[in-house]
């Protein structure tokens, strides 16, 4: 193994311990995979987070025959749903899958998320889905997933949970949190009262915006300004000046 996929391997452990620690997830719930070269690593099943080890984590195949794997465990049982989606879009580095609590009862009552806030505009439309049923691990969620992913970076499973992908493992944790977040603002919204929602054009000027937000440019520093004699001059006069007023 190289060095590099042994942090990658380390990277997935981090996260898993991360999600359940931030209360994003819990128990062994949940799953993480990420791409490395042609083959994509993913947690093993049914296995808490704290005693994970890099070499317990799975490999799967990308090119080669459907399924295949190596590692001392099975992967997780969501493993088609991950393969699938790395096969099908390329530019998908991570894929993270919790049950966290607002984006999972949003899926029990079978509702997707509409742009209720700006920040749906990182998952690259209008709204985030919400998958048809099916039993976790079957190749049929696989397929409802995937549809629900359609032009998305998150969805949300019904009566099970939620996925969101990225770009790279850090990305796609970094939309799992937004996601549950945008959840729970929308449940929020909803028992408050008539949410509005925002419309394509708004999101679609806030993706505009997103495509330069965070780009820091260093400010220019000031020059620094010469304690001169003629600043103290001006300080006395201004001293003698209040001093004649009195
Ligand atoms: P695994 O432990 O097999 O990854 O399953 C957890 C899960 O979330 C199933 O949907
Ligand atoms: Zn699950």
């Amino acid at each position: 193994m190289t060095r590099e996929e042994r942090q990658l391997r380390e990277a997935i452990i981090a996260k898993c311990r991360w999600m359940n620690a931030s209360g994003l997830n819990q128990g062994t719930s949940g799953n993480i995979s990420a791409r490395y070269k042609d083959v994509m690593l993913i947690t093993p099943s049914a296995t808490p987070y704290d005693a994970m080890k890099p070499e317990m984590i799975a490999a799967m195949s990308l090119e080669g025959e459907y399924g295949s794997w190596t590692g001392p465990l099975q992967p997780s049982t969501e493993w088609r749903f991950h393969l699938d989606i790395m096969r099908g879009r390329p530019d998908v580095g991570g894929v993270v899958h919790t049950h966290s609590t607002y984006a999972t009862v949003l899926a029990i009552a079978r509702k997707s998320i509409p742009a209720c806030h700006y920040m749906m505009a990182a998952f690259g439309g209008q709204d985030i889905r919400c998958a048809g049923y099916a039993r976790y691990g079957t190749a049929e969620l696989s397929e409802l997933a995937l549809a629900a992913l359609e032009g998305r970076n998150g969805c949300l499973l019904a009566n099970h949970g939620m996925i969101a992908i990225g770009a790279n493992l850090d990305k796609a944790m970094w939309l799992a949190v937004e996601l549950e977040t945008i959840a729970r603002q929308y449940y929020l919204s909803l028992a408050l009262g008539q949410p509005h929602i925002l419309s394509e054009a708004e999101i679609a000027d806030t993706a505009r915006g997103f495509s330069t937000y965070g780009l820091q440019t260093p400010k220019e520093k000031p020059a620094k300004a010469k304690p001169a004699k003629a600043t103290k001059a001006a300080a006395r006069q201004n001293v003698e000046t209040k001093r004649s007023r009195k």
